[in-house]
C-alpha cells in the first residue's frame, strides 16, 4: 500500500468518514500549501501529547502537574454526578449554564443486543467514582443520554447497575424536552435547560 493509499485508510477511521471522503481530505491536503499538512501535524502531535483524560470525570481537558479537571477540582459545585456519553455532550450541557453538579463521561454507549455491555462504557471506573462520591455526601446521578435507541438501552443498563451496587442512590433522567431521536451534541441550550430541568 502506497502512503497515499494509507492516509486515505487513516481518514477512513474517522467517525462518519467513507471511503470517498476520505480521498476528498487527501487530495485537499496535496493542493494546499506543504506548510498546512506541517502544522497540521504538529498540532496533532502536540494535542496527543498535552491533552489528557482527566482522572476523575474522564473527559479530555490539557493539563499541565494537575491530573484532575477544573470541574471536578470545583468544591462550589453541587454534589450531583451527571453521566454523558461523551465529552461534546459535557460541553453542551456546560454552555447552558444551567447545571452546577459534576460530571463523568462513560466513553460510549451500549448498542441493543451487546453482550458485553460492560466492555462499551467505563464502567470499572464508573462505579469507583460513585462509591468515592457517595461517601461525600452525593445527592443525585442525572442520566443524561441520547434519545434514540441505543440511548435508551444504556439508560436502562445504568440504571439496574446504579440501583444493583447503590440501591439507596436517588436517579434520574432528562425531562422530554429532546423529542425522540435527539442526540445531546445537536441541541441546542434551550432544549438542554428545560431537559434538565424536567428531569424526572
Ligand atoms: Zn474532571
Amino acid at each position: 500500500m502506497d502512503n497515499t493509499q494509507k492516509l486515505i485508510e487513516l481518514f477512513k477511521e474517522f467517525p462518519g468518514i467513507g471511503p470517498r471522503q476520505a480521498k476528498r481530505f487527501v487530495y485537499f491536503l496535496l493542493n494546499r500549501n506543504p506548510g498546512y499538512a506541517s502544522d497540521l501535524a504538529r498540532i496533532i502531535n502536540e494535542v496527543r501529547s498535552t491533552v489528557h483524560a482527566c482522572n476523575t470525570c474522564f473527559r479530555f481537558f490539557p493539563n499541565g502537574v494537575n491530573k484532575t479537571c477544573a470541574i471536578c477540582l470545583d468544591e462550589t459545585r453541587e454534589n450531583t454526578l451527571m453521566l454523558v456519553s461523551q465529552d461534546v455532550d459535557l460541553e453542551n450541557i456546560e454552555k447552558t449554564k444551567f447545571y452546577n453538579g459534576h460530571y463523568f463521561v462513560l466513553g460510549g454507549s451500549i448498542p441493543i443486543l451487546e453482550k458485553n455491555p460492560e466492555k462499551r462504557i467505563r464502567q470499572k471506573d464508573l462505579l469507583q467514582i460513585i462509591e468515592n462520591r457517595t461517601k461525600n455526601g452525593l445527592t443525585e446521578i442525572i442520566l443524561a443520554l441520547n434519545y434514540n435507541p441505543e440511548g435508551e438501552n444504556t439508560l436502562t443498563h445504568l440504571k439496574e447497575l446504579i440501583t444493583d451496587n447503590f440501591p439507596a442512590l436517588k436517579i434520574s433522567t432528562l425531562g422530554r424536552g429532546l423529542s425522540t431521536g435527539t442526540e445531546l451534541e445537536y441541541s441546542d441550550s434551550d432544549t438542554i435547560k428545560n431537559a434538565l430541568k424536567n428531569r424526572q
